[in-house]
């Protein structure tokens, strides 16, 4: 999950997040809780990636394999409980 990106301290008051080849693919940070934020976010984006809407089949940016639904159809569950639901019988009938 981390994608081999980690954060490291090559010299003294530098931060940097490096990837699994030992890139460096941060900027540097005067200190490592600044460092640990950009990691949190580069790891973010490493887990993003277009999928299919599980409930309307259409595409859209996925923020990870825990997230399957687009933003109009999440606003519409809210409104309607039984939404989820409705992909599972959908094309049995
Ligand atoms: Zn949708």
């Amino acid at each position: 999950m981390s994608a081999g990106l980690d954060v490291v301290r090559p010299r003294r008051g530098a931060f940097w997040v490096t990837d699994a080849a030992g890139e460096r693919v941060s900027q540097a940070y005067g200190d490592r809780a600044r460092a640990e934020a950009a990691l949190a976010r580069l790891q973010r984006a490493a887990q993003q990636q277009d999928r299919t809407c599980i409930t309307c089949r259409r595409s859209f940016r996925s923020d990870g394999p825990h997230n399957r639904m687009c933003q109009r159809c999440r606003a519409s569950v809210a409104d309607d409980p039984l939404a989820p639901y409705r992909v599972l019988t959908e094309g049995r009938g």
